[in-house]
């Protein structure tokens, strides 16, 4: 009985069931038997009994497989016909239980096996992350320029079109940037919408906040964020009017509306943080929702003095509010030294010591940088990752040169080739 029990426990259930019926054959005659189907041919058997399903088991040659085992088993168990049904029925429903558990647990195995395959998966796809470049700026040729004419006053001096920017992009590998409307077209944000529109899988945009007087201000906003499709703003403190704040009634009014779109707010601190430092932390605390970038670093130096230091010590300062971002960008704008700019080192170890690398991002300052460092070398500020001087860890790079980006602007670079 051992033997036949560790026959059941061991067959596939079918054949468990045949193993069964062929060592129960004989003294099943005086039970009224049940309807059953001999596996693997699933042939009905009219005349219903055990006995029958043995004698077509043995003839049948549709059902070879059925015969093979049974014929072995019933080899093996001559001369055991002897044991009543109900022990029978009992031991081979405890082989049932036995096999059924058996089974689960397998199933259970696939299952871990098949989580352990998808977070290895997972793994890989967080490797995967693409290149982004979140702040840098377009404007029209020279030739598109009729059609979307430059702020006057403010023609530029080198070009940045959308085509000089994605051969640039293309020659370094990053698959995608963040366009922040530039000065060049001011509140006009025609020439950069139709490069949005243009290159849908490849850009995002940052437009440029009007804080004048009658200017377009919350609904001017909400229009280019909800009809444009932009997924930032960026505040520029010099636009607003002579004598007013960041904090005025319009700005306030802007930076809450940004939050309530789900669109961060840049901070553009051109002639030093400290000017505009108490704005920005009084707007953080009023509104803690909206979310906020710090372009350029905050143009904080690599401090020298104690005012820079203060500086400095303010913009990591900000990082107790969970809604401050940093850009890593435009490094010629604050180093004192050429390419690869390694006097601002010790300021990006401090800011990923107190921010973490999933609060900074990125970014070339494009098309300025072309004159600098150029669009490539903009990449590779930071020591080899294998060489003694490598202070940021593979991961954090990835974040800073595009998870961050990915994740604080979601759904956008839409259809990206990487599968954003
Ligand atoms: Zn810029």
């Amino acid at each position: 009985m051992a033997e036949l029990l560790l026959r059941l426990h061991l067959a596939p259930r079918p054949f468990a069931l045949l193993l069964f019926a062929s060592s129960s054959s004989s003294s099943s005659s005086s039970v009224s038997p049940s309807p059953l189907q001999c596996h693997p041919c699933f042939h009905p058997h009219r005349n219903n009994n055990l006995l029958s399903i043995q004698q077509h088991r043995s003839s049948s040659t549709a059902c070879s497989v059925s015969r093979r085992h049974s014929e072995k088993g019933s080899l093996k168990n001559r001369g055991r016909r002897a044991l009543p049904f109900r022990v029978l029925f009992t031991l081979s429903a405890a082989a049932a239980l036995v096999f059924l558990r058996r089974r689960r647990t397998l199933q259970q195995a696939k299952a871990r096996e098949l989580m352990a395959f998808r977070k290895e998966e997972e793994g890989t796809a967080a490797l995967a992350v693409p290149t982004i470049d979140t702040h840098l700026h377009v404007w029209a040729s020279p030739e598109e320029s009729k059609k979307y004419p430059y702020f006057p006053g403010q023609e530029p001096t080198i070009p940045g079109s959308a085509e000089d920017l994605l051969k640039c992009m293309a020659e370094a590998g990053v698959d995608g940037a963040v366009i922040v409307q530039p000065i060049n077209h001011k509140f006009d944000h025609s020439y950069v919408s139709s490069v949005l529109q243009k290159y849908p899988s490849k850009f995002v945009g940052c437009c440029l906040a009007d804080p004048t007087d009658g200017g377009g201000g919350v609904k001017e906003l909400q229009r280019l964020v909800e009809d444009e499709g932009y997924r930032a703003v960026k505040f520029n403190p010099y636009l607003w009017p002579s004598g007013q704040k960041m904090t005025n009634e319009v700005g306030k009014a802007m930076f809450a509306k940004a939050g309530e779109l789900g669109v961060p707010v840049g901070f553009m601190c051109f002639k030093g943080l400290m000017l505009h430092i108490d704005e920005i932390e009084e707007l953080c605390k009023e509104f803690p929702t909206t979310k906020v970038l710090i372009d350029h670093l905050g143009f904080c130096k690599p401090p020298k003095n104690v005012e820079e230091e203060d500086s400095l010590k303010h913009l990591l300062g900000l990082s107790r509010f969970p809604q401050v971002y940093v850009k890593l960008s435009a490094f010629f704008r604050v180093s004192r030294e050429p390419f690869p700019y390694k006097d601002t080192w010790q300021m990006l170890k401090q800011l990923r010591d107190t921010y973490g690398a999933d609060r900074l991002m990125w970014g070339s300052d494009f098309p300025f940088v072309t004159t600098e460092c150029g669009y490539t070398n903009a990449w590779h500020v930071l020591p080899p990752a294998n060489s003694n001087e490598a202070f940021f860890s593979e991961k954090e790079v990835k974040a800073c040169m595009g998870g961050t980006a990915v994740s604080l602007f979601k759904g956008g670079w839409k259809n990206h080739s990487s599968g954003l």
